[in-house]
């Protein structure tokens, strides 16, 4: 079979902006991405309003036009499916890449349908895949989930929500407006300090009219089907309990880099090993692009920051840096 000059792993924003890169530079390439199209961004919540404004999650200097000051879920779909659109990018979806080999002059890549030959790959997988587990009691029960749609599911159920982050917020103020009971419960003492600034207001004016009850310096022990512990300052205490959203973060396929043999920090971090410049890992030809780059630190890198990671890696590429094996 034919060799990539480069294969490129995950359909995300940041996959499709070294698609593009790829595809001016001239080179020959394939995205090869697990669900469908920008799939991270399809799994966040229904109503979901970016952090960033339209025009930085601009890519391919294509302009993301919103009447809105800062986008929602469905007008980013809309925008990347245009992006595909308008680049004609060589993709395949729904097809999940499970194994990179080392070769002589380039990779072997191995997928979920088929096997790829590439001098070059990227790794631009993200970190939306593995929630970050609580590893209580109960928590594999199906009433509990790491992954929050939409409200009205939740109508007149008894909700706890875990967490204190953005994906937490959303989730009880719009649950508590569909006429659920919610309980935040929150390991440190408040609102954490990234919540959109918009939104701050809302759920601390609900909290103080006790409209969403908070639980701060908190944390659930054990989840049973009726109901759930939570260890508060003034003890343990069990409450009624329909679903929980445990909305604790998530984080990079850490198993699947090493197994394609990417060092990681040793600290907290676990950060892959990359060079800064040219995004190059510790194995001569294999790249990481996008949100996977932080490790632990999912908010080190967002879509702004990290876009120009596709012309960094293809600049490297192109300057024909030999492979030295
Ligand atoms: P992703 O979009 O996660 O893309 C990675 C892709 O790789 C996924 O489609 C996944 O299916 C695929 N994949 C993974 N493993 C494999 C495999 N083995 N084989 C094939 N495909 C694979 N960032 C912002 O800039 N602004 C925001 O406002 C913002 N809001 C956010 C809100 C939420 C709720 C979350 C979770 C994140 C938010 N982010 C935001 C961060 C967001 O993750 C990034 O902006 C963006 O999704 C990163 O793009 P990416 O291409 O690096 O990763």
């Amino acid at each position: 079979s034919s060799q990539y000059d480069l294969l490129i792993i995950g359909g995300g924003p940041i996959g499709l902006a070294c698609g593009i890169a790829a595809q001016a530079a001239g080179l020959t390439y394939i995205i090869i991405e697990k669900g469908c199209l920008v799939n991270s961004l399809y799994r966040y919540p229904q109503n979901m309003t970016f952090f960033s404004t339209s025009e930085r999650l601009e890519i391919g200097g294509v302009p993301f036009v919103s009447v809105n000051p800062k986008p929602r879920r469905a007008e980013a779909l809309e925008y990347y499916r245009r992006i595909q659109q308008k680049f004609q990018l060589h993709i395949r979806l729904f097809e999940e890449v499970t194994m990179v080999h080392q070769q002589d002059t380039g990779f072997e890549i191995t997928t979920s349908k088929s096997v790829y030959q590439a001098r070059h790959v990227v790794v631009a997988t993200g970190f939306y895949d593995i929630p970050c587990l609580l590893d209580i009691p109960g928590e594999s029960l199906s009433k509990v989930s790491h992954y929050y749609n939409d409200p009205h599911y939740y109508a007149e159920q008894n909700v706890v929500v875990v967490g204190a982050s953005n994906s937490s917020v959303d989730a009880a103020l719009e649950t508590f407006r569909k006429g659920a009971n919610v309980t935040l419960v929150v390991r440190g003492e408040g609102i954490g300090p990234r919540v959109k600034y918009w939104v701050r207001p809302d759920i601390e004016n609900r909290i103080a009219n006790g409209e969403i009850r908070a639980l701060f310096n908190s944390r659930l022990t054990e989840i049973r089907p009726k109901e759930v512990d939570i260890l508060t300052p003034d003890g343990l205490i069990t409450i009624p309990n329909d679903f929980v959203l445990a909305l604790t973060g998530y984080q990079p396929d850490f198993a699947f880099l090493q197994k394609i043999g990417i060092q990681l920090a040793d600290d907290a971090s676990k950060e892959p090993y990359h060079n800064p410049e040219t995004m190059e890992t510790n194995i001569p030809g294999l790249f990481l692009a996008g949100v996977v780059c932080g490790g632990m630190n999912t908010h080190q890198w967002f879509i702004e920051n990290s876009r120009i990671h596709a012309e960094q890696i293809v600049r490297q590429i192109v300057s024909g840096a030999p492979l030295k094996r």
